[in-house]
């Protein structure tokens, strides 16, 4: 039969535990990648802040040189041409706001005249792409080198001359990716860590919930032996455990209340079907020669006429009465009388067979119904019963000397009326007595062999 108190088989994933861990896993998870955007967002700003100021400041002061250097050696704009590669070098260099920005001189062809690391040999290609529509403001943008890099361009003077500052992103953002490096491993820190408290706490919750869960599903099926173990702390888990175990000690004190009565009840029920047995069967014995009384009699040839009547097999009856027992009673006494009819019971009991009928059916008269049976067969039946009592010796105890007896036996045979199969019965054995005694009439003898 199934248990319908069973816990349902739980997956693992769907757990209390497992849930609890993926809940704090996750806040945890975005709660750190939300302060790590909003720090790294503070970062880049300050960091682009600081460049759109210092990088055109870097600019103005480079054109400021530059000019004053056209001033001191009185060339026109145009002999920027003529100055030294060194020179301008020189000059750019002065101007340089970091060590990573680079500084361009551009002529009006657009090709570079001189930058800040002159001495280096790779920066002769290294051309800043000049981009007038946004004069003097810093943007980002891929170079001629295919560099992704930041910076800004300005023109110089009216002929065409441009000086430009830029630097690779990566450089001028470098501590953003060092402080993305470094948040990312705080923030793996950290989740790890509140995932781990959280599944040893849950752990330390959850494991005494299922043991009173537990507890609670075996109360359901009636078990009330196992004790929930009762942690030593004084919260809420810990006072429902002992409250529960308080609970099944009660349950445990009524259960055996229970079944000591129920034990009770059912001796007593046993001794009562005992009782009831015995009754039923005194009330069918006859209390002194213990074969069947009148009225089973009576109910037995009910059963017996139906049966007959059904099936059509014949049935006879037999009535036996003691002869001259008044007067053996009056020389031996009541109680040897008792005696006597007690053996003529014997008797009679072992002479019928099994499926006859054996009654008392009066003081001293006794009844065989036999069933299956015709006249002939119940004629021999009585003569064998009537020989067997004549032949009989009954010793008394107050007596030296055994008494005979001897019985008259009427045998009728069932022919549809109940009344008359009595009275038929009744009278052979009256004409019994008439003739003698200690013989069988049957009410029908020419069927007599
Ligand atoms: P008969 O040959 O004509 O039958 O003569 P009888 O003396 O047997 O006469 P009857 O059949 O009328 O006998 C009845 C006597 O049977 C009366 C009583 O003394 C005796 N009797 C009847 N019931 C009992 C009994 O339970 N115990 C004893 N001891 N005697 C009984
Ligand atoms: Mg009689
Ligand atoms: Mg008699």
């Amino acid at each position: 039969m199934p248990d319908p108190f069973r816990q349902p088989a739980r997956p693992p994933l769907h757990s209390l535990t497992t849930k609890i861990i993926v809940f704090v896993f996750l806040s945890t998870l975005i709660t750190a990648l939300l302060l790590s955007w909003i720090s790294i967002q503070a970062t880049t700003a300050y960091l682009g802040e600081g460049i759109e100021r210092r990088y055109p400041l870097a600019l103005e002061r480079v054109a400021e040189r530059l000019q004053h250097q056209l001033e001191l050696h009185s060339h026109a704009q145009t002999g920027l041409a003529t100055i030294d590669p060194d020179t301008l070098a020189a000059l750019l260099a002065l101007g340089r706001p970091d060590d990573d920005a680079r500084l361009y001189l551009i002529d009006p062809q657009g090709d570079l005249k001189a930058s800040d690391r002159s001495g280096d040999a790779s920066q002769a290609g290294r051309i800043p792409r000049a981009d007038r529509t946004q004069e003097n403001t810093v943007r980002e943008y891929t170079n001629e080198q295919g560099l992704h890099v930041i910076g800004l361009s300005r023109s110089f003077g009216d002929a065409g001359w441009r000086i430009a500052i830029e630097t690779p992103f990566e450089r001028a953002y470098a501590p953003v990716l060092a402080a993305i490096t470094r948040i990312f491993i705080v923030d793996v820190g950290i989740v790890l860590l509140f995932s781990y408290l959280a599944y040893r706490i849950t752990g330390a919750v959850v494991k005494p919930v299922e043991d009173l869960s537990e507890a609670a599903r075996r109360i359901a099926q009636g078990q009330f032996d196992h004790d929930v173990p009762e942690p030593d702390t004084n919260d809420e888990i810990g006072l429902l455990a002992r409250t529960l175990n308080d609970m099944m000690r009660r349950l445990r004190g009524y259960q055996r209340e229970i079944e000591a009565a129920n034990s009770d009840l059912t001796e007593r029920n046993a001794q009562l079907q005992q009782a009831k047995e015995t009754f039923e069967q005194l009330s069918i014995t006859d209390g002194l020669t213990k074969v069947h009384n009148h009225r089973f009699f009576q109910d037995h040839l009910t059963r017996e006429i139906k049966r007959a009547t059904r099936t059509g097999e014949s049935l006879s009856m037999l009535l036996l009465d003691i002869d001259d027992f008044k007067s053996l009673n009056d020389r031996h006494g009541h109680a040897s009388g008792d005696e006597i009819l007690v053996g003529i019971a014997r008797i009679m009991n072992e002479a019928v067979r099994d499926s006859d009928l054996l009654a008392r059916y009066g003081g001293e008269e006794f009844a065989v119904l036999a069933g299956n049976t015709d006249q002939i067969g119940a004629y021999k039946l009585a003569e064998k019963i009537r020989t067997l009592i004549s032949e009989a010796s009954f010793v008394i105890d107050d007596s030296l000397r055994p008494v005979r007896l001897t019985v008259s036996i009427g045998v009728a045979q069932f022919s549809g009326n109940r009344k008359a199969f009595f009275i038929a019965a009744d009278q052979a054995l009256y004409r019994a007595k008439a003739q003698g005694k200690n013989c069988v009439v049957i009410d029908a003898p020419e069927f007599l062999p």
